[in-house]
């Protein structure tokens, strides 16, 4: 039985992208947010598209402040970081119909994670026979869709005060 759920591959490509600054640190540079996927910036938590997908619609889910563990954050970063994993899976329901999805923290290096100084949530879309027809490259994963065409189909739901579950508002 092969694993499916290794987004750890994705996260060494992504902290080996470049040296330096945080990626899930928004900075203060809000020219750049579009270039690096930003699709929200609030101010407890934000929520980024992952330049190295394991699937179309990876999102990754981070508190604004430079935090590790899960015990550092506040009540408040805690509740706002589980309404926007909500809402995230809310959007790529609506937008892009997968059939399920793995919602996870990697919490220390040894657990996976490649960015492990401040935490984040990945919200996998997935779909029967997704492994199948994503073509893997070495390290990097094909996408059917290109990263910027979901960006821009995902953003504008991201920008609402309230996303509506349901409905087609
Ligand atoms: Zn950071």
């Amino acid at each position: 039985m092969k694993t499916l759920w290794a987004p750890w591959r994705m996260e060494y490509i992504l902290s080996n992208q470049k040296g330096g600054d945080c990626i899930f640190c928004p900075g203060t540079d809000r020219g750049k947010d579009k270039e690096r996927l930003i699709l929200y910036l609030g101010s407890l938590s934000m929520v980024m598209m992952n330049r190295f997908p394991y699937t179309n619609g990876h999102l990754l889910i981070s508190p604004v402040r430079h935090v590790a563990d899960l015990e550092s954050l506040s009540e408040e970063e805690t509740i706002d970081l589980a309404i926007m994993v909500r809402r995230s899976v809310g959007v790529l329901r609506k937008l892009i119909g997968p059939e399920g999805f793995n919602v996870g923290l990697n919490l220390g290096r040894s657990a996976g994670a490649g960015v492990e100084e401040h935490l984040h949530y990945h919200i996998v879309p997935r779909w029967n026979g997704d492994t199948n027809y994503i073509t893997v490259l070495g390290e990097v994963r094909v996408i059917p869709e290109h990263i910027e065409e979901t960006y821009h189909k995902l953003f504008p739901y991201f920008q609402r005060p309230k996303f509506q579950f349901g409905g087609n508002k």
